[in-house]
């Protein structure tokens, strides 16, 4: 740490002293103290409901994300998808202030909406909320209602709401909300009783890869299974610079998320962010639910590849059968660089459960599992995902509700090789003076990762090639000049 700072210290303390404590935040009687904190979160792995809501507005065609609260909580949505993305991320607020904390919002959701579709022209508006009209309980339906009756916006706009309170939840939580919600709203009076329509709706859930989703769409191209990515952030979040600002780019077309409703199947692939939608989809649909694990490693690429061909009757293509192959030969050369080294990994559920499905397959300890914000049920699914593997995965110790900050205690009395996580992740790395291998959301350091897939067999690939290399970088740094060899 630098010594000069632009900032002036409150406080002075001896450079014996800030030694001190630099070493003793590295123990095990800070860990233990760290550990029995209660009331203070630092540094979560986690975002705000309305976040995970406002992935999925932006992810239909001609869609402009509503956020009924505060502007502040608007720019942090805005910019972490922005510095993510390195994109536009379109979106508008009713900048509720001091006297709408006290009256209610109703009038700043009047003048919001209407301003909005007056100089914005969108085909939709979803409607979500932020902390504040949640503790005062403004009521969204009556206002959305009002501003229709009282002509602010026309009568037939779509206008999906949901409540993301982000006191209870994360970005997972708003993200199920605001699609159910939607898919509720655009498929309502829609079902086709003469039966299915031969589609597939694929829900990617929570998942700020654009590469994961192209991805999927050239498995089900090579398939010839006809589809409907619901919430397809693909086009919006990656599009082309060709010198044309485009307001709306890509999303999933409005009908088509509108026949939804009568799709042959709908899968989902993660579970922990669409729980609440596929029990909508289950009760509302026409067609066969079902929720897969993030197809992350081979084993579980096998598994949505399987499960879609026996649900369309396809087999699956040469050409896939082939990324196989080359996946499990990139793997089997990869690898004795990451068999028996530990990691610690932090991030959502479902891609903790798949990335630690994927560290096994390498032969990798995944030792420290971090989940800043789950429930009991995820801590017994990543368990017994562990206990699969009794030479590995037998080591790893699962933790949920903890923060980054909790990591930071673990990585440095129990160290490890490692860290898979998003940015927030660097701070441990740079402490523990271990690699941090970029998985997740938000990435806000580091480019292209968001067009990188981890799914799949490529991205069982590109995940190797990422953390085995640098592991080799750091042996030719750091080994004697005896051991600099041509060769690794
Ligand atoms: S936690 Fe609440 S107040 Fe904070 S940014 Fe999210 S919505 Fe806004």
């Amino acid at each position: 740490m630098s010594t000069t700072t632009a900032v002036k210290p409150m406080t002075e303390h001896s450079a014996e002293e800030i030694e001190r404590v630099k070493n003793w935040i590295n123990s095990e009687e800070y860990k233990e103290k760290n550990f029995a904190r209660e009331a203070l979160v630092i540094n979560p792995a986690h975002a705000c409901q309305p976040l995970g809501a406002q992935m999925v507005a932006h992810g239909f065609e001609g869609s402009l994300p509503f956020i009924h609260g505060s502007q502040g909580c608007a720019s942090y949505f805005r910019s972490t998808f922005s510095r993510h993305f390195r994109e536009p991320a379109s979106a508008t607020s009713d900048a509720m202030t001091e006297d709408g904390a006290v009256f209610g919002g109703q009038n700043n959701l009047f003048e919001g909406l209407e301003n909005a579709y007056a100089l914005y022209k969108p085909a939709i508006i979803p409607v979500f909320t932020t902390c504040m009209p949640e503790v005062i309980g403004d009521d969204l339906n009556a206002f959305i209602t009002n501003a229709k009756n009282k002509g602010h916006i026309p009568a037939d706009l779509p206008t999906p709401y949901a409540n993301t309170p982000s006191f209870n939840g994360t970005h997972i939580n708003g993200y199920d909300s605001m699609l159910k919600a939607m898919l509720e709203y655009l498929t309502e009076g829609k079902k086709n009783e003469a039966g299915a329509n031969g589609t597939l709706n694929l829900i990617p859930g929570f998942d700020g890869n654009t590469g994961n989703l192209r991805e999927y769409k050239k498995y089900l191209d090579a398939m010839a299974i006809p589809y409907t990515m619901l919430a397809d952030i693909s086009d919006v979040f990656d599009s082309v610079c060709d010198g044309t600002y485009r307001m709306y780019s890509g999303g999933t077309p409005l009908a088509a998320a509108a026949d939804s409703i009568n799709a042959q199947a709908t899968v989902s692939l993660m579970k922990y962010s669409t729980l609440n939608t596929m029990k909508s989809v289950e009760a509302n649909f026409i067609g066969v639910t079902k929720t897969l694990p993030l197809p992350m490693g081979i084993r579980r690429t096998d598994e949505f590849l399987i499960a879609l061909s026996e649900l369309f009757d396809k087999p699956i293509p040469a050409e896939l059968k082939a990324e196989r192959g080359r996946a499990v030969d990139a793997m089997t050369d990869a690898h004795q660089y990451i068999h028996g080294k530990k990691f610690a990994v932090a991030g959502d559920p479902d891609y903790l459960l798949g990335i630690v499905s994927f560290l096994l397959e390498m032969g990798a300890i995944p030792y420290h599992i971090l989940c800043s914000r789950s429930n009991k049920k995820f801590k017994k699914e990543m368990e017994a995902l562990l206990a699969t593997s009794p030479l590995y995965g037998a080591q790893g110790t699962v933790y949920v509700n903890k923060d980054l900050w909790h990591m930071r205690s673990l990585c440095m009395t129990d160290p490890v090789d490692a860290i898979i996580g998003d940015t927030h992740a660097k701070w441990v790395a740079r402490d523990a003076k271990i690699p941090l291998f970029r998985v997740g959301f938000p990435i806000m350091d580091r480019v292209n990762l968001h067009r990188s897939p981890v799914i799949g067999y490529q991205g069982a690939v590109n995940l190797l090639t990422m953390i085995v290399n640098k592991f080799l970088d750091t042996v030719d740094e750091t080994c004697e000049d005896q051991w600099f060899e041509m060769m690794r």
